[in-house]
């Protein structure tokens, strides 16, 4: 396939009018997701996992939308602009802290807590057709853990997800986008696939177990927005990244503090 056409899976967390590069304005996230509509084709996690792992060829123009830390405005802000134009996605719930704030320990200092969705919420928006994946239980730097631990954060949360809402939670989302082979191979035992933050388009070969995102934070700009399925994107995302690692900086932005 044309390289400059390879699909982009993108990471919000909150839609909100704040000014740290976890959100996104409402009006802006509107206009992203109309020019999504006309110009993209939005595939959920599932539909684009399992093209990579047939190597089927990939959808031309292919989106997937992905929502991180399961914030309160996802229900209020997210979910009705996705509504009214059908456009399918995925949150990453951190389950210990549903129903309470993002206020985990490791936060960045300039992250402001703000709330989570309930249960309830979430049961809500399940019944509507969004995906519920997986963030752990308590959002730790899964790098960090003993294997007992990193097993409870990757099987509790499942299970809870998956008893709430009655239906399959098959993808995880690293926190902070942390992790190793280790890491790796045990949520490969419970899940399909798997999200990182290393910035990125999805090649043809890439491993479901570590799939690149693009956060919405880099293409705030609806001029960068637009250039989407571009070369001179592929370059820019790269670049991107390029400058955290020569800064030794966590891929991502939401780095651990
Ligand atoms: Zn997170």
């Amino acid at each position: 396939m044309d390289a400059a056409l390879k699909p982009v899976i993108l990471t919000y967390h909150s839609i909100s009018d704040g000014r740290t590069p976890l959100e996104i304005s409402p009006a802006l996230f509107a206009a992203q997701m109309e020019w999504l509509k006309g110009n993209a084709r939005v595939l959920s996690l599932e539909e684009l996992v399992a093209l990579l792992v047939k190597r089927s060829p990939m959808a031309a123009r292919a989106v997937v939308l992905t929502f991180d830390d399961g914030f309160r405005d996802f229900h209020a802000a997210a979910a009705p602009v996705l509504r009214k134009l059908g456009l399918s996605a995925t949150v990453f719930l951190p389950t210990s802290f549903l129903g309470r704030s993002n206020a985990w320990p490791g936060q960045p200092s300039w992250v402001t807590p703000q709330p989570l969705m309930d249960w309830a919420e979430i049961r809500e928006l399940a019944d509507q057709g969004f995906a519920f994946g997986s963030h752990s239980v308590s959002h730790p730097d899964l790098t960090a853990l003993n294997a007992t631990e990193l097993e409870f954060e990757l099987e509790k949360s499942k299970r809870e997800i998956e008893l709430r809402i009655n239906r399959p939670a098959e993808f995880f989302c690293y926190p902070y986008g942390r992790w190793k082979a280790d890491v790796r191979a045990a949520v490969a035992r419970h899940y399909r696939g798997a999200c990182s933050t290393g910035a990125g388009v999805v090649e043809p070969d890439a491993d479901p177990y570590a799939l690149p995102r693009v956060d919405a934070h880099y293409v705030r700009s609806m001029s960068w927005f637009r250039r989407m399925f571009t070369r001179r994107f592929e370059a820019y995302i790269a670049a991107r990244r390029t400058i955290r690692r020569l800064r030794r900086q966590p891929e991502g932005i939401y780095a651990r503090a």
